[in-house]
Order: structure tokens, then sequence, then C-alpha cells
């Protein structure tokens, strides 16, 4: 490929700061937070649609592959930059506007979630799909990864609120739907919803709020064994109590925590973990404390003070980042299995790490049946890094096995894309890489992203 020339990109963009060609000192753009990396031949920093649609074109034309990039803390390579192809992150697009009267908003696509929902909370509403990312990842990142939360055992994911979009397809046209267009035929926007930038770049997005809820119960129950307090899990959701919150962390998980932390919000001399916001002063709140005590639990504390309880979710949203920060090299699987099935698969896991010469552990939002289990290797070793494949195989062929997922909320990415066959026929694979070609002819947007081929 000859020297491509970037004065025509820039000379068509708003701001003269949006093209950087010289990427030394952007190493946080080169990755997200799994271990992949890429090198990129320049990074255009959006300030509008309309520097979206110029570089769109301008990869068009010189055939040169686009990832679109929000925050970069997805956790299956995403935004993961393509060598020698352009990155356009949208995190400078930060515009809201709230109807209080209509409880919807109109986000930039890289506005941090946290920053809607705190805006929002200024007229009583909210919005509540919280990744534990929530004050780093954008709504485009959420969008584009069909993200879940915290509070998602209740109040739903990502894909329950959008209520409309704007896009730069591969022509660099705009694609509108649902409120953004007059009607909602096809429903266009439910295709853009978890496909990974690998369909169009989102510019825009409608989203629908509701009245902030009350506060609930917190309540910790720790178990003797992983199995006892995933079966509370599943017979919270067989008993049709639906709490806001349902949080499973094992006790290895739970000691990487506070040692991150340097303190000792969670008990991890215990195998598991439950913690549950329950509605307050409702019944569920006796109801679920009696199904940890009917299956074992060894401690139960009803959280009374909200400063410690917001603590206790502040811990559990950093998890994640306990365990990259101790790990020499981690990789962070999420499937997800029907509730009734989440005792099997943690002690599954328990039994995994048992026999392997990786940590192994784990943590999620169970009350969806996300489990993320964590493939860590301490040392480097030779013998660590070898062992990770098969392990991550064997898990992945497990949670499909129990009519499961390969990610709960995640995305495929570059992490999963082999193992799509696990899940998918190859009737719904074809249909899947056919969409793919109608939108995206040729294969600009994050090619090689969830197919390996198209
Ligand atoms: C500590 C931690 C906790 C996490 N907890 C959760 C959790 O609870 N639930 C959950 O679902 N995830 C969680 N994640 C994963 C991650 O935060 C989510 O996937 C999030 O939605 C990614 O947002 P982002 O802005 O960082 O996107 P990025 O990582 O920048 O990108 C993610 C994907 O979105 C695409 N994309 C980004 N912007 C656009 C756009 N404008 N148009 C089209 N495509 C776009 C990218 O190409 C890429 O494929 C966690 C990650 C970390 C590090």
């Amino acid at each position: 490929m000859g020297r491509i020339d970037f004065d025509d990109l820039s000379g068509s963009l708003a701001s003269s700061t949006a093209l950087i060609t010289d990427i030394t000192d952007r190493d946080a753009y080169l990755h997200d937070a799994t271990e992949e990396r890429g090198t990129p031949l320049a990074i255009v920093f959006a300030e509008c649609e309309d520097d979206i649609v110029a570089t769109v074109d301008f990869c068009r034309r010189h055939n040169l592959p686009l990832v679109a990039r929000g925050a970069g803390t997805g956790l299956s390579g995403g935004c993961v930059p393509i060598d020698g192809g352009l990155v356009i992150s949208t995190e400078r697009m930060k515009g809201l506007r709230i109807d209080a009267r209509q409880r919807t908003a109109v986000c930039g696509p890289g506005l941090i979630t946290k920053q809607l929902v705190d805006a929002a909370t200024e007229y009583g509403l909210t919005y509540p799909p919280d990744p534990a990312s929530y004050d780093e990842s954008t709504l485009g990142g959420n969008v584009a990864e069909g993200a879940g939360g915290l509070r998602c055992k209740r109040f739903g994911v990502t894909k329950d609120y959008v209520i409309g979009l704007r896009a730069v397809t591969a022509d660099g046209r705009i694609l509108k739907t649902g409120i953004f267009c007059d009607h909602q035929a096809f429903g266009l926007g439910d295709l853009l919803i978890a496909s990974e930038g690998t369909l169009a770049v989102i510019s825009e997005i409608g989203v629908r709020l509701i009245e902030t809820p009350a506060i609930g119960t917190t309540i910790l129950a720790a178990y003797g064994s992983p199995e006892d307090a995933a079966q509370t899990v599943s017979d919270i959701t067989r008993t049709g109590i639906v709490p806001t919150v349902l949080e499973y962390i094992d006790g290895d998980a739970a000691a990487c925590s506070n040692e991150y932390e340097k303190a000792d919000w969670l008990d991890d001399r215990v195998a598991a973990i439950l913690l549950i916001e329950t509605r307050r002063l409702g019944e569920d709140t006796e109801k679920v404390k009696h199904l940890c005590r009917e299956n074992r639990c060894v401690y139960l504390h009803v959280e009374e003070n909200a400063a410690k309880a917001d603590r206790l979710w502040t811990v559990r949203r950093n998890v994640s980042k306990a365990m990259k920060a101790l790990a020499k090299y981690r990789v962070s699987e999420d499937v997800a299995v029907p509730n009734s099935r989440f005792p099997v698969l943690v002690a599954f896991v328990a039994e995994m790490n048992r026999r392997s010469p990786l940590r192994i552990n784990a943590y999620g939002h169970a009350g969806d049946g996300n489990l993320h289990v964590n493939f860590m290797s301490m040392t480097g070793s030779d013998t660590e890094l070898v062992a990770m494949e098969p392990e991550i195989e064997r898990l992945l062929k497990r949670a499909v096995e129990l009519g499961g997922t390969l990610t709960g909320e995640h995305g495929i990415g570059l992490a999963k894309r082999k193992y799509l066959p696990y899940e998918f026929g190859v009737a719904t694979l074809d249909y899947m890489k056919r969409v793919k070609r109608l939108f995206d002819p040729a294969n600009i947007f994050n090619p090689g992203k969830i197919f390996p081929t198209v």
C-alpha cells in the first residue's frame, strides 16, 4: 500500500486537533481492557456526526479498516485497532439533552454512562443499565456491546432502554431509527445494538429514563461452598423474587478485591458471597434472608448504613480491575446460563480451579445467570499460558451445554470469535454474515471482529 495522505481528511474535520497520526504516547488507544493490542495508522477524535462521515468516506476511498472506540473498557477486544487501519474515537461527542416530561434523553455516543445517570438524577429520573464500568464506559460502547449491569436483574439491559439511534453507514449516509425517524419497520435499531462496531458508527442515541427508584436494602450473605451460594440464586429466581441487584463473588475473587482495595471489605475466608439489594421495606427482604439461611449461609448481614452499603457496591464494581491489576496475564470470560443451572456452573469452575495451574475465580451478575470467570496467570510462565486456551474452551463448551451462552454482556469481539459455532448453527451464522455484508460490503468496519471471515 502506498503512503496515505491524510491532509484531505484533516481538512474536512471540525477541529484541527481531531486527527492524530503520531501515535507515540497514545498507548491507551492501542488496546481495551483485554490483553489484545493493535497499531493503527491514525486516530480521529470525532467531535460531530460530520467528522464521522468524513472519516468513513476517507476509509472507504482508501480501503482502510475503521475501528470505533468509546472508552476502551471492553472485555472482548472489540475496539482493539486493526494494524494499519484507523481508529475513530467518539469520546469527545458528549452531547446530552434530557426531556424530563417525556422521560427521555438524547446522548452523544461519547457520553459516559454515569454522566447520564447523574444528569437524570437532577430531574428525579435515572438510566438504569449500569455496567460495573459505568463511571468510565460510554453510551456508544454500551449500545455497541449491548451492555448489562448490576441493576439489570430488575430493570433490564441497554437494549431495553434504547429508543432510537443515528448511525453513519459504510457508504457515508445517516441511518435513523426509532425516535429519529418516522416509523420503525424492520427494527433496524435492534440490529445495531450489540453489533460491536461492525455495521455502522453510532453518532447519537435516544434512551428512555425512569423515575429514580428508592434505594433498597443491601444484604451480604457468605457461604462455606460456592454451590450453596449459587443454589440461593437459583431459589430466589424460582420463587419469583426479583431483587434490584443479585451479585455472586467467590472467595478467591473477594481475596483479589481485598488485595487491590488494601482493605477487607469482603470476607475472603469464605467460599462465596452474595451481595443483594432488595426493595426497601418489601417482604422480599425477609424472603431472601430466609432462602440464604435455608442454603446454609454462614454469615448474614443487612447493611443499614447507606455509606457502607455504597462502599460495598463500589468494591463490587472494582473486582474486575482487581484481577487485571494482580495477574501477569488475565482473560475474563462472561458466560451466562439459566439461573437453575447456576449451581452446576459454579461447581464446574471450582473444579477447574482445583486442578489447573492457573488461578481461576469467578464473580458476576448472578441474577442474570452471568458469571465472569477469570483465568489468571500469576507468573506468566509457559505452563500457565499454555493452559489458558484449553481451560477457556472447556468453560465455553460447558456453558453452552447447560443451555447458556458464550457471552452474557461483553460481546464476541476478537476473544470469542472462534467459538461462535459452539452456540450458533450454520444457518444463523450465515444470516449474521449476510447482514454484515449488506451493511458493510467492503468490510471496513471492525473487520475480523465477531467473525474471523465474512
Ligand atoms: C472494570 C470493568 C467492569 C465492567 N463491567 C461490565 C458490566 O458490568 N457489564 C457489561 O456489560 N460490561 C462490563 N464491562 C465491559 C465494558 O465496560 C462494556 O462492554 C462497555 O459497554 C464498553 O464501553 P466502552 O465505551 O469502553 O467501549 P469500547 O471498549 O471503547 O468499545 C466496545 C465496542 O463498542 C464499539 N463502539 C464503541 N463506540 C462505538 C460507536 N460510537 N459506534 C459503534 N461502535 C462503537 C467498539 O468498536 C467495540 O466493538 C466492564 C469492563 C471493565 C473494565
